[in-house]
């Protein structure tokens, strides 16, 4: 090997990544560095013969997904001392495309929450704006993208974990169409909604890893065997001729916010795209339809932790009864007991028809919503978040409040659509601003081409010793 080759160039940037890491543990953006895995990584992608968008690119990856020989405890304590048996079939594919996984990130117990505060290993910090949240369940894999760790970073998105993260930190963030991408090895929340997908410096970034997870996957029969196209040439088409639907929010949202999507509605225009306007008459009752049928599922998901088959398990238990009830009493952190609680609530007999089967409708009528709006467009356009990154501590007292920032990023959830936030600036004190494109099912290359025209200031991106070369 040779001084200056690609293949050292791998193993430098892994070496690179990893004391960049460790400089910034203030952060706590990372729960868990695997700096042998990753040199491993980087040797292979060092030998690759034909390298690609990621081979030698440092990634990062969430908790809740496995990364073998790694803990996988999904930010809880139910799953103290669990080892990830082999990795997850997204983690096995960004392998074997190059990719050097460094290691894996904070995040919300078990994906509640919506600021990276409710995790076993305590809050992330925000790498640039002091004081605030870098937003939730993904927080960490956020923060390490923002603050230039890595270029790419996995997180899966329930009801918004990827974007809602991504609008508060800066960086770019698409959830793929429900089924698009194997959650084969992700510990599950609600498996109607779950989906896995990047965060990452720029669209293009975010192109190529979607494209090299995607498709197909024996060991996850809701993946679809659609073709996934051609993502990364989707980012360097122009949007001409794509009608975008401008939705008018539900609820009132920051003015700064109205003004980045004013700019992102103008930059589209500027490059070809016709501005419309469109509405989704039932976006108000989303926030409400999510925690009722996200709850449900997580309750049903989370039952397997009884502490008998494995996880936590308490001491001193009287019966098993007692064994149980105490193990997921120490277990649970109060976010996910209040989950459980309520998801067993609407699911109980006397309770289903007025609030599951209720919730389920207005599923549907939002879907019909999409159906209709996507008549007239061909993706839609709004913000992520009514309102930027808020203090930190501000809203752990009122979960009602935390769930407020999830009001525009579970409409496509619910519907199982491809979404992304997008980095729209920042406000004047700074903070950054998300804006959210929306497209059909399975329109992944539609929905990334609308937002690399909307992306003004890419982060820089190093996209691995191929950069510039490919695609
Ligand atoms: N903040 C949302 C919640 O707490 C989203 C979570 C997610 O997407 N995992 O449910």
């Amino acid at each position: 090997m040779t001084v200056g080759t690609p293949a050292d160039a791998a193993l430098r940037q892994a070496q690179r990544c990893l004391h960049d890491i460790a400089r910034r543990v203030d952060l706590n953006a990372f729960v868990v560095v695997d700096d042998a895995g990753a040199l491993d990584d980087a040797r292979r992608a060092s030998t690759s013969s034909s390298p690609g968008w990621l081979t030698g690119v440092p990634i990062a990856v969430k908790q809740n997904l496995w990364v073998r020989s790694l803990p996988c405890t999904a930010g809880s304590r139910i799953l103290e001392g669990l080892t990830a048996p082999r990795d997850a079939t997204v983690v096995a594919r960004l392998r074997s495309a190059g990719g050097m996984i460094v290691g894996l990130t904070n995040m919300d117990e078990l994906g509640m929450g919506g600021s990276t505060e409710l995790g076993t290993a305590g809050p992330t910090r925000h790498p640039t704006v002091p004081g605030r949240v870098v937003g939730g369940s993904s927080g960490g894999s956020a923060a390490a993208v923002a603050a230039g760790l890595v270029p790419v970073a996995l997180g899966p998105d329930t009801g918004g974990s990827i974007r809602q993260p991504a609008a508060f930190c800066g960086v770019v963030g698409p959830r793929p169409t429900w089924g698009r991408v194997s959650r084969h090895g992700l510990v599950a929340f609600a498996s109607a909604l779950d989906t896995v997908g990047p965060l990452s410096t720029t669209v293009a970034a975010a192109a190529a890893t979607l494209q090299t997870i995607a498709g197909r996957d024996p060991h996850d029969a809701t993946t679809s065997r659609l073709p996934v196209g051609d993502l990364v040439a989707a980012t360097s088409r122009a949007p001409a001729g794509l009608v975008v639907g401008r939705v008018r929010p539900h609820v009132r949202i920051d003015p700064e916010i109205e003004i980045a999507i004013d700019r992102a509605a103008a930059r589209l225009a500027a490059a070809g795209a016709r501005i419309v306007e469109a509405e989704l008459p039932h976006a108000a009752h989303g926030l409400s339809a999510y925690l009722v049928l996200a709850s449900a599922d997580a309750s049903s998901n989370l039952a397997r932790f009884d502490g008998v088959r494995y996880g936590r398990r308490a001491a001193g238990a009287d019966d098993l009864d007692d064994l149980v009830r105490r193990s997921r009493a120490e277990g649970f952190g109060p976010e996910v007991q209040r989950r459980v609680l309520i998801g067993t609530y609407v699911l109980s007999e006397g309770y289903t028809d007025a609030y599951h089967t209720q919730a389920a409708r207005v599923r549907t009528l939002i879907i019909r919503d999409y159906q209709a709006a996507f008549d007239g467009c061909d993706v839609l356009l709004g913000p992520t978040t009514p309102e930027p990154a808020f203090l930190a501590k501000s809203r752990l007292a009122d979960p009602l409040a935390m769930y407020r920032a999830d009001e525009f990023t579970v409409g496509p959830s619910l519907a199982g659509l491809p979404a992304i936030s997008v980095p729209g600036g920042r406000t004047q004190a700074g903070l950054p601003i998300g804006v959210q494109l929306v497209a059909p099912w399975w329109r992944e290359a539609t929905l990334l081409t609308a937002a690399a025209a909307v992306e003004t200031e890419p982060l820089r991106s190093s996209l691995g010793p191929a950069a510039g070369t490919t695609g």
